[in-house]
């Protein structure tokens, strides 16, 4: 493992300070669309659907895919999305499309439903009562299909940072291995390798007391400068202390060849169906 680094310590600073402002996921929004955003923070289930369409689309279409699928089905019922299971599937179909994944994702949010119905009284909130310890909560989100150590490990950091929920044991958390995070720590010298465990390690010397507080911020520098090709380094937020390693790069799941669509044109879209 290596010590910290002037990097690892800017990206620390960085992170307190979207932790002091309660950032969501893609900083001040999630959707940049004031209803989806409204949703996403006053249903906790929305919120938990957002997290399962948070994969192989841009943040912001994901996070706003809950409300409008809620506005083709007219509702977020758990009872019927757990019954109507045609329905949702036709949901995600009409044009445009909710997801990239239209096969896979419907099926998640069914059980989702079921899951919450069965095992927590209908109610998301259940999964991360005040007090629960990060490794509980990250244990109940594994057992939800479509969730993996990534989403668990964003979902945690999103419930304590902007949704303020006081978790006990944050020296667990831990920052999502992102493609995003991972280039970031590649280039900025935090880890020599990308590997999960390499990323964790130099999370947690980076910042012991609380490892995921790195999550977000590595992952806006990823987004906004450090990209994949003509990183702006000079006007990088770690600028001043990064090694610049921009010739490194991580492989992983993107939409390369697709023009991400945003959440106020698939919104405007949605507006068009009958
Ligand atoms: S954009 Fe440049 S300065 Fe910023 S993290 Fe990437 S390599 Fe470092």
């Amino acid at each position: 493992m290596r010590g910290v680094t002037p990097a690892g310590d800017a990206l620390r600073r960085f992170g307190e300070e979207l932790a002091r402002q309660g950032a969501a996921q893609v900083g001040g929004s999630f959707t940049g669309l004031r209803e989806a955003d409204a949703l996403i923070r006053t249903s906790p289930e929305a919120f938990l659907l957002g997290v399962l369409f948070t994969q192989g689309i841009p943040a912001e279409r994901a996070w706003a895919a809950p409300y409008l699928l809620r506005q083709r089905l007219g509702h977020l019922d758990l009872q019927k999305l757990a019954r109507d299971t045609g329905e949702v599937a036709a949901a995600f179909v009409m044009p445009p499309a909710l997801h990239r994944f239209v096969h896979t994702v419907p099926g998640w949010i069914v059980d989702a439903a079921r899951r919450l119905i069965a095992e927590y009284g209908g109610s998301a909130s259940a999964i991360w009562p005040s007090g629960s310890h990060v490794l509980d909560v990250t244990r109940r989100l594994l057992a939800f299909q479509g969730i993996g150590e990534k989403k668990a490990a964003m979902t945690v950091e999103i419930l304590m940072r902007h949704f303020g929920v006081p978790l006990t044991g944050a020296e667990f958390g831990n920052v999502a291995y992102d493609v995003h995070v991972r280039r970031v720590f590649l280039r900025a010298g935090l880890v020599a390798e990308d590997s999960a465990t390499a990323v964790r390690d130099a999370a947690q010397a980076a910042c012991p007391a609380s490892p995921g507080t790195l999550d977000l911020a590595a992952w806006l520098v990823g987004r906004q400068w450090c990209r994949p090709r003509d990183p702006r380094c000079d006007e990088c937020r770690l600028g001043a202390v990064c090694p610049r390693w921009t010739s490194l790069g991580v492989k992983g799941v993107g939409v390369a060849g697709r023009v991400p669509m945003s959440a106020p044109a698939l919104l405007e879209g949605s507006k068009e169906q009958p």
